[in-house]
């Protein structure tokens, strides 16, 4: 009897932390900040009441995305140094995108200074618009350096013809949000996805997701690659729309780079 009264406590003990725990985790998925869409009430006019974190979406005055014209050509800014490699192909579906992280993919190095690869991942239709036009579909590569400054490289794809190397990404793709998992037995280099000409747009702005943090160097490149219009709605089967409007340049200089 008395094993029976220690077993029914300790029940009780598990179902009330169990309790306490699900009651915990529901009031951190509801905390403010922590839910953010793309559209409607958690939209990115709301971002910065969403939490105090994201101030930043509303204050700042080098918010990414842009619309790009006007730009400065500049033959003298430096080349885009890229020295990838290939590595297992690590994925997760965020709740905002599909992303691919990367810890030993290589390198971009921009007038001297390296940056590591961190990840990459993809927005449709594109954030960023050159002469108000967006693309169908952006890739996003960002870069680290030893002090943790970014840099991002936008990969801009208009529809065409079938992208191999976005198949390989795509085809692997988690339909539903979660933790990152390994593609066992498949093995990405990133510098597949890029165009051959490697001549940009550059300015100064920020993550274009919250807390929209500023000190982001933007390399947008100037050059499309395609993908096939089921590609593009693999993504989009997803997520319909995941981008961030265009945000004011605020004095901000743009460089182009042929
Ligand atoms: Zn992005």
């Amino acid at each position: 009897m008395l094993f029976l009264t220690l077993t029914w406590r300790k029940r009780m003990l598990l179902r009330l932390s169990a309790a306490l725990l699900s009651s915990l985790s529901f009031a951190a998925a509801a905390a403010p900040g922590s839910h953010w869409t793309y559209e409607g009430e958690h939209g990115p006019t709301h971002w910065a009441q969403l939490d105090k974190g994201f101030a930043e979406c509303a204050l700042g005055h080098a918010q990414s995305p842009i619309d790009i014209r006007d730009a400065t050509p500049r033959a003298d800014a430096p080349d885009l140094d890229f020295r990838y490699q290939a590595t297992p192909l690590r994925l997760i579906n965020n709740g905002h995108t599909v992303q691919v992280d990367e810890s030993d993919a290589g390198t971009l190095t921009i007038g001297g200074h390296r940056y590591a690869l961190a990840q990459f991942h993809f927005h449709t239709p594109s954030e960023e618009r050159v002469r108000g036009k967006a693309y169908d579909m952006v890739a996003h590569l960002v870069h680290k350096d030893a002090s943790g400054k970014l840099a991002a490289v936008a990969v801009l794809f208009k529809a065409g013809r079938e992208n191999a190397a976005l198949k390989t990404v795509f085809d692997n793709m988690p339909l539903g949000a979660g933790p990152e998992h390994k593609v066992e037995g498949v093995q990405f280099n990133p510098a597949d996805l890029l165009p051959k000409q490697h001549a940009y747009y550059h300015f100064q702005g920020s993550l274009t997701t919250p807390p929209c943090s500023e000190g982001v160097a933007w390399y947008v490149l100037k050059t499309p690659v395609e993908a096939s219009r089921a590609q593009i709605g693999q993504l989009r089967t997803l997520y319909p729309h995941n981008a961030r409007p265009v945000q004011a340049l605020h004095g901000r200089q743009v460089i182009d780079h042929p």
